[in-house]
């Protein structure tokens, strides 16, 4: 076994989701310190971040926002399309790159502060800061944006508005988001809890929306008018309160739901249908000869040998494993440690059975935990490809899912015979299915890539999963698919995702497995399963404003329709979009009420009801409503609700429906907003003018990019590529708003100046000492510009660090200067090479230079490291991001680097869409619709 993350290999924290490092200076607050109450899990408190200034939101948008008002929007809106326009009349003359627009100078204005975080007061009715940056929400009785954003920050007043602009009314929640303790009053990081015992929450008697900060208490107190329905309810006797001069309720200050804009509610046992499970995890396990050789299997056991300290609610917690090949192992363990486990193989796979009790099975996490290391190191010498006699070829995942889950009902019925409890079921594989319940056949047909046919290949060969995850569903199980390939096995992920989607579990696919390349990335996967904060038997609901409607909510389950629905799970990093429908033209001074509920139950067996309210003020014109869009998660809103339906609709009409709204978007604003305007300039909306940009990042996702026709198929692919187009499906609708920024634009950093003598500054002399997430008098580092996304700007001389937030690669030009390289990048490698998946250091060449010079690691490798690790800890609810390393002259590397990362690029198959070209074509289509 080569390297595998383990306690001992390891060199980082445990913790790597909490990016936590003490810098020089930084008060110690280490993990140990904290861990022991649940509200701290997963956030360092700070005593120094006491101080609040709720208005001193310094706007970081300068070159957006303070030129709105002075100038007219029409003539900034072709600041942004001069230079194309340019282009179109004079053919020969490229278009200078510089003057597209791009997220840099928003970002290298933020980066300029080093960490200084923004406060984002969130009645102000602006545009909210990006979600790629670390500001702190202060509740000022609206909904802060970590939990929810709004596609504009305004409703249209005219029904017909988002129809004609293309721009949906819609939302993006995060409902368990991490936050820092500093965003709330009590300096916790958890919302505010209230608890009205039997009686529950006062609640409208006609739409049964919970009580909030926008409801109008009349009458002396005794009535109530429903913020969005306007009913006038009598409020109960043991709720009323007295009035003062302002009308307002004199226990304002004492009822977080009359203050907050987000809050939870301790759920009354007559919401409660279920007895609330504790946390139950089944592992089942791939112990294949084909998970095996690649150190799979290994590592999956190490992994969760280690993370088992820091689940939530271990007193509680009982896990059980199941391993399986062309059978189902099940694990009796005897009261002595040390003794030998009792293995009974199932070879019923067709309809298989759990052979033992159920109790015989379950583990206790804190109790058993010397007998669960024991086993797992036994697991692994039970299972050693040497010692088995008979190696078969075949899998069956499908049917070992199938009695991970009547375990977990079985646990349910203990209890009660009709009750069910409900778990979370990881599922580990290497192969397909190939036998058994749930077997699937491998199916591909490069042909129909890009065709209406492909929507067959998009959709499942048969119900079997979907069928499953319907059971699950009703028995509150969450199952999670992790799969490990050889390159480009084909797994028809199709037909089994589902089982993984639909019941709000995780889908994760590495493709070309390698142990060194990816064992980190499983580990720490593996590790946010185990320890993100996590809600089971989940109910959510959206209520809206009279003369608007939710018409339907898309994320990692695809799209439903309906006014409210059910999940098995959801936990801190999953997202919901939800679509507004405007039925009637509204008041010009209405205000659009939005509120999201969402009913779960905690690790910590709490039923709880989670609470956001958005208040909307409305539009006027259509220009307004333009002007009140959000960039950033209209980009993200409106490409997740396509993608959402790419299953059923197929990659090619979904790539359409992207292109086409936004050609719709943007001909509708030059033709009744924008004044004058010569038919030779591409017109963008000075805040929507990173759209075409980000736009232009999704569809070169997988699962969209049109590259991929048969013949570049048959080139480029020698394997199976409908499997990737799903994963990159799923991707993308579960990916956490704090990650699209970087999904959407790379953040490209020059890290050849870093070698230079340190620049750190100290953050003591600036008077509001609240920073977010660093303390005063910390030392930051001053990150350097950052550069264009784009190979044709990365110079050979230089090196950079390239931070998509899945991976952050260290890429180094061809032509770096010896110094650099002997200075800062040689000892950095040296003391770090493990970082970037090598088992030894001779594995590592450098542009055929083999040797290196030991060396003990200068100022300036130090500098890079604590850089790497402060863009890591800045970023609060994302996955941890492993190092690698590319080099200039490596063209296998950077095939994936490119196509990952420099967004601006073309791909590399047939040249499309370099960014200059994607704005060209846009003005063509444009263009042609003006003139049709
Ligand atoms: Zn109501």
């Amino acid at each position: 076994m080569q390297n595998p993350y383990g306690q001992e290999q390891s060199r980082k924290a445990h913790l790597p989701h909490l990016q936590k490092r003490i810098y020089p200076g930084m008060v110690d607050q280490s993990f140990d310190s904290v861990q022991a109450s649940s509200a701290d899990k997963y956030y360092v408190q700070d005593g120094q971040r006491q101080q609040q200034q709720p208005h001193g939101y310094n706007n970081m948008y300068p070159d957006t926002s303070q030129t709105q008002s002075q100038q007219s929007i029409d003539q900034r809106a072709n600041i942004g399309g001069a230079a194309v326009g340019q282009q179109q009349n004079q053919a020969n003359q490229k278009i200078q790159g510089e003057q597209m627009p791009r997220p840099i100078k928003l970002l290298n204005a933020f980066n300029y502060r080093s960490g200084v975080a923004d406060r984002f007061p969130t009645k102000s009715n602006n545009t909210p800061p990006s979600a790629g940056i670390p500001f702190l929400q202060i509740d000022e009785g609206q909904v802060g944006p970590k939990f929810m954003r709004a596609t504009a920050v305004n409703t249209p007043q005219e029904a017909d508005f988002s129809k004609q602009s293309s721009i949906p009314l819609g939302f993006i929640v995060q409902p368990l988001a991490e936050t820092t303790s500093v965003e709330y009053a009590n300096q916790v990081p958890e919302l505010p809890l209230i608890d009205y015992g039997e009686e529950g929450p006062f609640r409208c008697y006609r739409c049964k929306a919970y009580v909030n900060p926008n409801m109008t208490f009349l009458d002396g107190g005794n009535k109530a008018s429903c913020n969005l329905c306007q009913y006038i309810n009598e409020v109960p006797v043991n709720y009323q309160s007295q009035l003062n001069e302002f009308g307002q309720r004199r226990d304002k200050l004492q009822r977080p739901e009359l203050q907050y804009g987000a809050y939870e509610f301790k759920a009354p046992n007559s919401y409660i249908n279920n007895p609330i499970s504790n946390p139950v995890y089944v592992f089942v396990i791939d112990v294949s000869q084909f998970s095996q050789p690649i150190g799979f299997f290994h590592q999956i056991v190490q992994s969760i040998k280690m993370t088992l300290d820091y689940i939530q609610n271990a007193e509680n917690a009982k896990i059980c494993f199941i391993t399986y090949d062309i059978n189902i192992h099940f694990y009796n363990l005897p009261q002595d440690p040390n003794g030998e486990p009792n293995i009974l193989w199932v070879g019923d796979i067709v309809d298989p059975f759990i052979p033992f009790p159920k109790e015989k099975l379950m583990l206790r996490v804190v109790e058993d935990r010397v007998k669960i290391d024991i086993f797992l190191d036994k697991l692994i010498n039970m299972h050693n490809l040497e010692s088995k006699k008979y190696q078969s070829p075949f899998l069956c995942t499908g049917a070992a899912i199938s009695a991970a889950k009547q375990l977990i009902q079985m646990e349910g019925k203990f209890f009660s015979i009709h009750r069910l409890l409900g778990g979370r079921i990881l599922v580990f594989a290497s192969n397909i299915c190939t036998t058994g319940f749930g077997s699937v056949n491998a199916r591909d047909d490069p042909k129909a890539y890009n065709t209406d046919k492909e929507k067959t290949l998009l959709s499942p060969a048969n119900d079997t999963y979907i069928k499953l995850s319907q059971e699950c569903v009703n028995s509150r199980i969450c199952v999670d698919l992790i799969y490990a390939l050889k390159a480009n096995t084909p797994i028809d992920i199709t037909t089994v995702a589902p089982i993984a989607t639909f019941t709000g579990g995780d889908l994760l696919y590495y493709n070309n497995f390698d142990i060194n390349k990816h064992g980190e990335k499983l580990h720490y996967d593996i590790f946010r399963i185990l320890t993100r904060t996590q809600g089971t038997e989940v109910a959510i609901k959206a209520r809206v404003s009279t003369g608007l409607t939710v018409t339907e909510y898309f994320g990692g389950f695809g799209v439903k329709d309906q006014a409210d629905f059910e999940l098995s799970a959801i936990d801190s990093d999953k997202s919901i979009g939800f679509l507004i429908r405007s039925d009637d033209k509204l008041n010009e001074d209405a205000i659009a009420h939005v509120q999201f509920a969402i009913m779960y139950s905690t690790q910590f067996s709490e039923r709880r009801i989670r609470v956001f309210n958005y208040c909307l003020p409305v539009a006027k014109s259509l220009n307004a409503y333009y002007k009140a869009a959000d960039c950033e998660t209209l980009s993200e809103f409106m490409v997740k609700k396509e993608i959402a339906r790419a299953m059923s609709k197929g990659a090619k009409v979904t790539r359409e429906n992207i292109i086409n709204n936004l050609v719709n978007l943007l001909y509708v604003y030059r033709q009744k907003c924008a004044a004058q305007t010569s038919p030779s300039q591409l017109v963008l909306p000075d805040n929507l003018k990173l759209l075409p940009l980000y736009t232009l990042s999704a569809l070169k996702s997988p699962v969209i990019s049109t590259f991929i026709n048969f013949s570049q198929a048959l080139r480029m692919l020698p394997g199976c590529k409908i499997d990737e187009k799903i994963v990159s499906i799923y991707r993308l609708l579960k990916m956490p708003p704090s990650q699209m920024p970087y999904f959407f634009y790379p953040r490209v950093y020059k890290i050849t100046d870093l070698g230079q003598p340190v620049r750190i500054f100290i953050l003591m002399t600036i008077q509001d000492s609240t920073l977010g997430q660093y303390a005063e008098g910390q030392e930051v580092m001053q990150k350097p510009l950052l550069c264009i996304a784009s190979m044709e700007k990365l110079g050979t001389q230089d090196a950079y660090l390239i931070d998509n937030s899945e991976y952050i690669y260290l890429y180094i030009g061809n032509n770096v200067d010896d110094n650099f390289i002997y200075n800062v990048i040689q000892s950095f490698l040296i003391l770090n090479y493990q970082a970037f998946g090598y088992s030894n250091f001779s594995d590592l060449k450098f542009n055929g230079v083999t040797t290196f010079v030991p060396y003990e690691g200068s100022d300036a490798s130090t500098t890079l490291w604590n850089f790497i690790e402060q863009i890591r800890y800045e970023k609060i609810g994302v996955a941890y991001a492993p190092l690698r390393l590319i080099y200039g002259g490596d063209t296998t590397n950077e095939k994936e680097f490119v196509e990952t990362c420099l967004v601006e690029d073309s791909m590399d198959i047939n040249k499309e869409f370099p960014y200059t070209d994607f704005l060209c074509m846009l003005h063509k289509l444009i263009r042609n619709k003006t003139q049709s």
